[in-house]
């Protein structure tokens, strides 16, 4: 686990193990203590942000780079 300050100055620990396919670059799996019991969200690798977001839909998107990872089944439909 990596420990991390998000931009409103919150520790997280950032699991480099643990990673989301993006369309840019992976998302990583963020949490909110270090045992890794909490999830808290996700860092954007691309551009190192943990501005990011899920939508309802499953979407995780980065608010900076917009990266973003779309929800599995909107890949098999469209490929
Ligand atoms: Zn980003």
């Amino acid at each position: 686990m990596d420990e991390r300050r998000t931009t409103a100055g919150k520790a997280i620990h950032v699991a480099r193990s643990e990673a989301e396919r993006g369309s840019k670059a992976p998302f990583l799996v963020a949490y909110a203590d270090p045992e890794g019991n909490r999830q808290w969200g996700y860092v954007c690798s691309f551009c190192d942000s943990t501005e990011t977001a899920m939508d309802t839909m499953g979407r995780i998107k980065c608010s900076r780079c917009a990266n973003v990872k779309k929800p599995d089944e909107w890949d098999a439909a469209h490929e």
